[in-house]
């Protein structure tokens, strides 16, 4: 097969990990018969360095035109001072409004070689923590309505929390449709007791599982959950929750797997086309020294290959490859630990190629 790959290397370590990341998929392309083909379009503070503004239109066009947009990193201290509007950053909030993204998938998987990153403690863990967060990301209250108002009280402000029945089918429908390939186990998480928004969002929730009778489901609380999460981790397999607690938890379950340089992350629309990305940022203590780690954005590769493509086997060879190399005791700076061979940002890309 053939695609066509937008990518936004970005600032800071952005473009190098990206580099590793398309040698990655090239390897993978040639062992299994695929062709890609990138088109490299600029986003974030470069763009702003060149065109005047951080999402310039030829970036979105290219983007909406592609298979799928592979994304590094952006931001950094020269564009710290900049109005707002004018940040970095927009162009990360404006890719996700262009393309019509409006689910973000964030695996938190932890690796038996680094258990001993993990913060809690080892019997809580051994089983092995593999959880998917699935959080709706364009609703609820970072887009409701927003203001300031006088009241009894003096000034107030509101934010509004809304969900609407179409917006909570959809994510319910990607969070059921990832458990189908997992362990077919849904949590949703809401606060129904209290809110009204919950309320319709479970009500729809309940509606959409009627259509996956193999997914087990149940429903947590957010406060309950953020408990759960900690004393049962290895329990979960696919949280689907709103926009808000979506953020904090998708955060608090990544704490479990040791460093920000592992986690890779997805946003997905209606079609296709999704944005793969590192959850970390552009790293500009650590940039230019060849340290960062890749292996964030090579599993961003692999979930664009899994979620995009359908490519299951592809993205699994490279999971197993990242797996082997830290069995074998490789490690970049953030994830070093004693008795263990400290490599740097290109050797630990090579490594992973070599064991595909
Ligand atoms: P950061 O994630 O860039 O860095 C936090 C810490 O983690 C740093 O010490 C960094 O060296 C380390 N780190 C991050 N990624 C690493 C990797 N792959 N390998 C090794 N170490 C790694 O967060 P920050 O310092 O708060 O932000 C830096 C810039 O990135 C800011 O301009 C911020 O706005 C931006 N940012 C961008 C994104 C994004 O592009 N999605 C996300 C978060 C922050």
């Amino acid at each position: 097969m053939n695609f066509n790959l937008a990518v936004v290397a970005g600032d800071g370590i952005g473009p190098e990990v990206m580099a590793q990341n398309i040698l990655v998929l090239n390897e993978v392309g040639k062992k299994f018969g695929h062709t890609f083909k990138y088109t490299e379009v600029k986003g974030g503070g470069c763009a702003i360095d060149e065109f005047g503004e951080p999402l310039p239109q030829h970036t979105i066009d290219v983007c909406k035109a592609s298979d799928s947009v592979l994304l590094g990193a952006v931001g950094g201290w020269q564009w710290d001072t900049l109005p707002g509007n004018m940040r970095p950053e927009r162009a990360l909030l404006g890719l996700r409004g262009a393309l019509g993204l409006f689910a973000n998938l964030r695996p938190a998987t932890l690796h038996d070689a680094l258990k001993d990153a993990c913060p809690l403690k080892p019997e809580l863990v051994k089983d092995g923590v593999d959880i998917m967060v699935v959080r709706e990301l364009t609703g609820g209250m970072y887009f409701g309505e927003k203001g300031r108002k006088q009241t009894d009280m003096g000034e107030a402000a509101f934010d509004v929390e809304q969900y609407s029945v179409k917006e909570v089918d959809r994510i319910a429908r990607v969070a059921f449709d990832i458990a189908m390939k997992r362990s077919k186990h849904v949590t949703n998480v809401d606060k129904q007791n209290v809110l009204e928004s919950s309320r319709l969002w479970r009500s729809v929730v309940l509606e959409v599982a009627k259509d996956y009778p193999e997914v087990t489901l149940d429903h947590l609380y957010v406060d309950n959950a953020s408990m759960q999460l900690i004393m049962r981790p290895t329990t979960f397999d696919v949280i689907v929750t709103g926009n808000i607690f979506g953020d904090i938890l998708s955060d608090e379950a990544s704490q479990m797997t040791g460093s920000i340089g592992m986690l890779p992350s997805a946003s997905l629309g209606e079609g296709s086309l999704g944005m793969y990305e590192p959850v970390h940022g552009s790293a500009p203590d650590i940039a230019g020294k060849d340290i960062a780690n890749p292996i964030a954005t090579i599993l961003s590769g692999a979930m664009m290959l899994k979620y995009s493509f359908g490519l299951l086997d592809e993205a699994k060879v490279i999971e197993d490859a990242v797996t082997k190399v830290l069995n074998d005791g490789y490690r970049t700076g953030d994830i070093m630990s004693e008795g263990m061979k400290q490599v740097g940002c290109k050797e630990m890309g090579k490594l992973v190629i070599e064991r595909l």
